[in-house]
């Protein structure tokens, strides 16, 4: 079990930009492309922006063509929960971070070999630390 952390809505606005608040608390996207890790390709752990939690490693990143970080699988299982996201008249299933429930994007079942998973993950949502 993941241990939970809660924030109020303020502290959570105090503690983001604007673009990470909207992205992670209230399920927003940001524009394809203008992210800072789309196009990184370095070695390192993606941690939620949120809450520290490791999320994701360049070792399942790749290169996804849609302007947003893309990974194969999650660093760890436990550490991302999916739901089912009905918005915007689509069916989808989007992730989120399993500690503070940041919104971190969706995961379609288009991507590459092993998993054949393509976690689209916004960017806003992620701390990239080099390794
Ligand atoms: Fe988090």
């Amino acid at each position: 079990m993941v241990e939970k952390i809660a924030k109020t809505d303020a502290e959570w606005r105090k503690q983001l930009t604007p673009e990470q608040y909207q992205v992670t608390r209230r399920k927003g996207t940001e524009p394809a492309f203008t992210g800072e890790t789309w196009d990184n390709h370095e070695r390192g752990v993606y941690r939620c922006v949120c809450c520290g939690a490791d999320l994701f490693s360049s070792e399942h990143k790749f290169d996804s063509g849609t302007g947003w970080p893309s990974f194969w699988q999650p660093l760890r299982a436990e550490n991302v929960a999916t739901e089912e996201d009905t918005s915007f008249f689509m069916r989808r299933t989007e992730v989120l971070c399993s500690r503070c429930d940041a919104h971190l994007g969706h995961v379609f079942d288009d991507g590459p070999a092993p998993t054949g998973l393509r976690y689209c993950i916004n960017s806003a949502s992620l701390k990239f630390e080099r390794q």
